[in-house]
């Protein structure tokens, strides 16, 4: 099998968000797209997306951090549109406190559906890219891997999701399969609303706030990311793996 013959997407967390404009540009650029996220109804504006672009697509329900849901969710994928050779590891959640106000619930959830659902998802799906002799699995890290305060268990997931993704680029490189990383900077999304509904501040306080290290002039869009994906996804970038592309803004990541 080649790139061209086998084009089935998964895209974690796809319902919105950075992974709904994942999914709709994968579709863009030819491929079918399963939208794995924790309530299926909720991908229906991805789906009517990617099938707008003349793709298929699959919403399948799976919490991405629980071991039999990710056998469930990649088995209904093959099931529904064949055997997927690129994974987008893009589910997230964050859980902010202080170390010293933080829970064991609060590190347990963040690393869980960060990292541990990165780890569940590429060893499920990494088989079929080994059948196809062809992969790309694009995990989302993020600028917080360098250290945010009120942040250490989405740090240490993210900054965990880059040590995991170049030791799947050393593993899986000579079955044909790339593994990379986009750590996104300040993107405008329902998981940064939420941090200023959090704050109690508005959202565009918490925007110009981030403005002061951004130095092109705007935040980032969904789709900038988006961009990044495609690139390590692009059968043409098979020369590029185990990387980490720093999405922000800015050179000071
Ligand atoms: P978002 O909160 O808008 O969307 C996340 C999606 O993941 C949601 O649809 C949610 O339902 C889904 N999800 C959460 N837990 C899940 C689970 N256990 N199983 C399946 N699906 C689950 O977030 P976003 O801003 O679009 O972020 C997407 C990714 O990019 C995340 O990994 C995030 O950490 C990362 N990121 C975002 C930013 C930013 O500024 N928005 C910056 C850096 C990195």
């Amino acid at each position: 099998m080649t790139a061209s013959s086998n084009r089935i997407a998964i895209v974690t967390g796809g319902a919105r968000g950075i992974g709904a404009a994942i999914a709709t540009r994968l579709a863009t650029d030819g491929y079918d797209v399963a939208v794995i996220d924790l309530d299926a109804d909720a991908c229906s504006e991805t789906v009517k997306s990617v099938e707008s672009l003349g793709r298929r697509a699959l919403a399948v329900a799976a919490d991405v951090a629980d071991e039999q849901a990710v056998r469930d969710g990649v088995a209904a994928v093959v099931d529904g549109l064949g055997a997927p050779t690129v994974l987008v590891n893009n589910a997230g959640v964050i859980r902010d406190r202080t170390l010293a106000k933080m829970s064991l619930d609060d590190w347990n959830v963040v690393i869980d559906v960060n990292l541990r659902s990165v780890f569940l998802m590429s060893r499920e799906v990494q088989g079929h890219m080994r059948a196809a002799g062809w992969g790309r699995i694009v995990n989302l890290s993020s600028i917080a891997a360098l250290g945010v305060v009120g942040e250490a268990n989405y740090a240490a997931a993210k900054a965990g999701i880059q040590g995991l993704t170049k030791t799947m680029a050393l593993e899986l490189g000579r079955f044909g399969i790339t593994a990379n990383a986009v750590a996104p900077g300040f993107v405008v999304t329902d998981m940064t609303r939420e941090v200023a509904i959090r704050m109690g501040v508005p959202f565009q306080q918490v925007v110009d706030e981030m403005m002061k290290t951004i130095h092109v002039g705007r935040p980032g869009e969904p789709d900038d990311i988006a961009n990044a994906v495609a690139f390590f996804v692009d059968p043409r970038s098979s020369f590029v793996t185990g990387q980490v592309l720093y999405v922000a803004g800015s050179p000071r990541c």
